[in-house]
């Protein structure tokens, strides 16, 4: 179904918001394989597991991935052409990394397709913000050593009451597009009273080729990760020295030795 056709005279399609995990085709779940299957037009994003597309579906396939600061296809952009092709008969795929509903904008889309009056439904994803630490061995819980996690964007710099809440709360941060901020999150936590020997985790391309963990306690992290790009995940928390104890079932070995040589001592 051409992606610009003028509504059809016959029934509406509909759209379907997938989660499509963290970037490995076998985090796919069942629901989205079959969603994909089924799908006409699939608009993906650039963290999405698009690679696996072709294999999955016939749809057609329609990129319109943004990297940091460049917006291939705006938002409002997006939204129109999901609602144009559903309202022109297709069956829509929205195909979004990880999750919809953190930090995917998931909400607007829905809410985009109920004013047009367009049945919408959401797949939920597997989130890198667990399953990317996961990749590094660290669970973001722990039985006595974190009780809760707590998600955070790092699009923006944090105020001072957000570093001190977070210092407060005393459990796992997990911080999602904190590359460019790394560095004022770092100070602001210390500000706020974190301790200087808090280990800190940075896992880039978690599930790609080229995955990487860097870790240093949180006064040697911004130094520790000038070289880290996005995408990234951030862990900071007593969590990353239990990966050290799952080495067994990480590929992350050499920078867990590191992780322990390093934190000796701390
Ligand atoms: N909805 C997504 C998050 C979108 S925000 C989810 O639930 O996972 C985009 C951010 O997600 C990136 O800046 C990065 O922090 C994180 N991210 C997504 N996939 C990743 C991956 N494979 N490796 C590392 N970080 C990833």
């Amino acid at each position: 179904v051409p992606v610009a056709a003028e509504p059809a005279a016959g029934p509406a399609g509909h759209v379907t918001l997938v989660g499509g995990g963290p970037g490995a085709g076998e985090l796919l779940t069942v629901a989205a394989v079959a969603a994909l299957r089924d799908a006409d037009v699939v608009f993906y994003d650039r963290l999405a597991p698009h690679q696996d597309l072709p294999s999955l579906t016939t749809a057609e396939l329609v990129d319109v991935g943004k990297t940091p600061g460049h917006h291939k296809v705006s938002q409002a952009g997006i939204e129109e052409l999901m609602v144009n092709a559903a309202q022109a008969g297709a069956n829509v795929v929205r195909l979004k990394g990880g999750d919809p509903y953190v930090f995917g904008r998931g909400g607007e889309e829905v809410a985009a397709c109920v004013r047009a009056g367009l049945p919408v439904r959401v797949i939920s994803g597997v989130t890198s913000a667990v399953s990317v630490p996961a990749a590094a061995g660290i669970p973001v819980t722990h039985r006595e050593v974190s009780r809760l996690f707590t998600v955070v964007s790092g699009h923006a710099p944090l105020t001072e009451d957000e570093h001190r809440h977070l210092t407060g709360l005393g459990g796992t941060i997990v911080v999602l597009m904190g590359i460019g901020t790394l560095h004022q999150l770092a100070a602001g936590l210390r500000r706020a009273g974190m301790r200087a020997d808090m280990p800190v985790a940075v896992i880039e391309r978690g599930y790609q080729p080229g995955q990487r963990t860097t870790i240093a306690a949180l006064g040697g992290i911004t130094a520790a990760a000038a070289g880290c790009g996005n995408p990234a995940v951030l862990v900071i928390g007593e969590v990353v020295r239990v990966a050290e104890a799952n080495r067994g079932c990480d590929a992350a070995a050499a920078e867990l030795d590191r992780l322990a040589a390093s934190l000796v001592g701390a």
